[in-house]
């Protein structure tokens, strides 16, 4: 079930739990079975350790009634310390490896009528001390399973109907209670039965609706997130081309900048702005432009290589490329492809039969540098501006190659830089300073 309808349920199943009266416990199942998982392991500890206090004071007890009644009689003893103890014990160490529910809900409601009813067995009709005795043993045995194991709510109720109808029977053999003394005795255990079991539900009612709030904020805080990411997304993406935007940018250049400082390897940027676009938009229309700037896009995207390649809309008509470890060779190669690209595949179609669109073709502008603590990166997109502008000037759809200011080459690249004129059939209508 996706996270929504999941969302969707635990706000009703809150709404419902938090309504006045008697509400069924159990929640719808994918809910239920979150919570058991949720709740499992802590509440299978809890009755571990709780059950072993439980067990040691019944041991106690049960060697503390012997030698202060002493009967004689070695029966409860035996009963108690060879089928209740052990048989508990067992029960308890089992809630190590975190039962599943219906074990081990059933397992401490049975083990718990056991000694209830066994000490009703015991306690019961010897006399008239012993008869008001096992009335209060009894109303322990509730408690202990109402309020100290916490038995969830139907296995509670189970158990404790279970040592009520014990009690009617054993009281109503009793000979050493009279009519009243019994009326007495079942009201207690009654009344006892009846507060634990209240607690019990409204333990069991705050715990379900405590891991139901908690549940629909981790649901909400997930939704906030993938929310954040998604407009995070959205603000960093240019809607018409699906290019990054400027902001993004600003934010990759500053990132890749950084990078090229850290490597000490070579930053290139290739800014590239398409001709005579005011010309395409005043004949074709505005509509026909924006397919225009799709394609170039498209195409940009088609002349990147590398994984680390980026490019985003810059504004306008104009597109910025930014290539991570590249040299001034290797960018002029891919500026060329992407002019090439846009040349050979950049004017879309006109719906009219027939008709030519203006061929669309683009000016680029590239610099490369190796970016370090004491140059500055505006210089490297100031470089690839001029660039642009020359190719503009000297007639458009061409690459032109750019210089950084000359304290950048004194302090760093004098070594690695080449001064290529392109002329080749490789790099046509390419040119650097
Ligand atoms: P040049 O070759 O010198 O670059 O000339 P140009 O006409 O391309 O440059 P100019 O700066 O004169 O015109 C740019 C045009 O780009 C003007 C503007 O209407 C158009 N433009 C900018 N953004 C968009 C857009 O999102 N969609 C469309 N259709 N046109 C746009
Ligand atoms: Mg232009
Ligand atoms: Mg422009």
């Amino acid at each position: 079930m996706p996270s929504t309808s999941i969302h969707e349920l635990a706000i009703q199943q809150v709404e419902r739990l938090s309504r006045r009266g008697f509400q069924r416990l159990s929640l719808p199942g994918p809910l239920e079975n979150a919570f058991e998982q949720s709740t499992l392991a802590r509440r299978s500890e809890r009755l571990w350790l709780e059950g072993l206090v439980a067990i040691g004071l019944f041991n106690i007890y049960v060697l503390v009634d012997h030698l202060l009644q002493g009967s004689g009689s070695w029966l409860p003893v035996q009963l108690r310390l060879c089928i209740v103890t052990p048989l508990a014990l067992l029960i308890n160490l089992s809630m190590r490896w975190s039962p599943n529910k219906i074990y081990r809900e059933t397992s401490i409601a049975a083990v718990s009528c056991l000694i209830g009813v066994m000490h009703l067995y015991i306690e019961s009709n010897k006399n008239a001390t012993s008869s008001a005795y096992a009335q209060v043993g009894l109303i322990v045995a509730v408690i202990f399973v109402n309020v100290v194991m916490r038995l969830q709510f139907f296995y509670a109720l189970s158990a404790s109907a279970i040592m009520l109808a014990s009690d009617l029977v054993f009281i109503q053999h009793d000979h050493f209670l009279n009519s009243s003394e019994k009326l007495l005795g079942i009201t207690l255990a009654v009344c006892a039965i009846s507060m634990t079991v209240i607690a019990n539900y409204s333990t069991g009612r705050e715990e379900r609706l405590g891991f139901l709030m908690r549940l629909r904020s981790e649901i909400q805080s997930k939704e906030l997130s993938f929310l954040n990411v998604e407009l995070q997304r959205i603000s960093s993406i240019d809607s018409l081309t699906g290019l990054a935007n400027r902001h993004a940018y600003e934010l990759q250049f500053a990132k890749l900048w950084s990078e090229s400082v850290d490597s000490g390897s070579c930053l290139s940027a290739i800014v590239i702005d398409i001709d005579h676009f005011k010309l395409t938009n005043d004949t074709r229309g505005h509509l026909y432009g924006d397919r225009v700037l799709v394609r170039v896009a498209s195409l940009l995207l088609q002349g990147l290589r590398c994984k680390d390649d980026f490019a985003a809309r810059f504004g306008g008509e104009e597109f910025v490329v930014l290539l991570p470890g590249t040299t001034q060779e290797g960018a002029m190669i891919v500026a060329e492809r992407i002019r090439k690209l846009v040349e050979v595949a950049g004017s879309p179609a006109l719906p009219e039969p027939g008709s030519h669109p203006r061929l669309s073709t683009v000016s680029c502008g590239g610099a490369s540098c190796y970016p370090s603590d004491i140059t500055c990166k505006e210089d490297l997109l100031e470089a690839a501006d001029k660039a642009l502008y020359r190719a503009k000037a000297s007639g458009r759809n061409r690459v032109c190659w750019g210089e950084l200011s000359i304290r950048q080459y004194q302090s760093y690249s004098s070594s690695r830089r080449h001064r290529i004129l392109v002329k080749s059939d490789s790099l046509p209508l390419t040119s650097v300073d």
